[in-house]
């Protein structure tokens, strides 16, 4: 057993699987706070993952709730997964989708696309919002798709129950179960549900693999991991979590794809291309959103 005890934002035990750990900071998005894991100053990616926050947990009075105004993306998938709460997808496209618990939202940006998250049904009443929202870098050869939306039902996703954890395939390939989730490289992401005592040995098949404990505590291969921290693990043979309380984990991983730059909603392996996508929402050209009239200037131009 090995405690972390690092005041640096990550720090690394010599001793065990535990490559990186990462504490996420604390971002204050007006209505509402996120923690944002990924990326991390010494870890910008996690296989595809180039993007991972934590939402909330938020409680809203009613009248209150997300209220994103419409944004553009390009070069990434975005993926929303709930614990709690709804949020209503609008975008360019013109698809207009509510997302509830256990769900799954995979929005492709491609070439570029442009959408809004607001309050769902529950506006007109005390409301929770709780979830992750997490990019996916897509493949160079595939950054200048066209845009796409899919939506996949809780009922679409593998869900099993083994020794007080339940688990819930998003994307990928685990314990011999496929999720119907489009993907675009080796990815994986999976929704582990721990009770207290609950234990799992998960193998390590994907290059990269981490960990983040949205809720509770578990114990990596020896290593204490508390709520709000994600853990980088060592490529090898399986590893074995156990959980201390009642915990929530996700667990995503996949092939590395290269470096990619960031800037506001914008992901490229080549900058050149973020310039055009900055000068082309300043000239309004990107298709709007149907409904829509607001929408966020680029940062430092409001
Ligand atoms: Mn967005």
């Amino acid at each position: 057993m090995s405690f972390f005890n690092c005041e640096e934002a990550d720090c690394t035990d010599s001793e065990s699987r535990v490559r990186l750990r990462i504490e996420p900071r604390e971002k204050n998005l007006g209505e509402f706070s996120v923690r944002r894991v990924l990326p991390a100053s010494r870890k910008r990616m996690v296989g595809p993952f180039v993007f991972f926050d934590h939402m909330g947990p938020a409680e809203f009075p009613p009248g209150k709730g997300i209220d994103v105004r419409p944004h553009p993306h390009i070069g990434i998938a975005t993926i929303t997964y709930l614990f709690e709460g709804e949020i209503l997808h609008r975008d360019s496209l013109g698809v207009v989708q509510p997302i509830h618990p256990g769900a799954i939202n995979l929005m492709t940006a491609g070439k570029g696309i442009v959408h809004s998250e607001r309050p769902g049904d529950d506006l007109d009443r005390i409301s929770r919002l709780h979830g992750i929202q997490s990019w996916i870098a897509l493949p160079s050869e595939q950054q200048e798709i066209d845009p796409d939306f899919q939506h996949y039902p809780a009922g679409d996703l593998p869900a099993w129950e083994e020794q007080g954890v339940a688990f819930r395939l998003i994307m990928g390939e685990l314990q011999g179960r496929t999720s119907p989730v489009r993907t675009y490289s080796r990815t994986l992401y999976a929704d582990l549900e721990f009770s207290t005592g609950g234990r799992c040995d998960i193998d390590l098949v994907e290059k990269e693999h981490a960990l983040y404990v949205a809720e509770g505590e578990i114990t990596v291969a020896g290593a204490v991991v508390p709520a709000g921290v994600m853990v980088v693990l060592e490529p090898g043979e399986a590893v074995e979590i156990s959980a201390t309380a009642d915990s929530r984990v996700l667990l995503i991983g996949g092939d590395p794809l290269g470096e990619r730059h960031m800037y506001w909603n914008f992901v490229s392996d080549s900058i050149e291309r973020i310039e055009v996508a900055k000068q082309d929402w300043r000239d309004g050209n990107y298709a709007m959103v149907p409904g829509e009239t607001e929408f966020i200037p680029l940062p430092g131009e409001e």
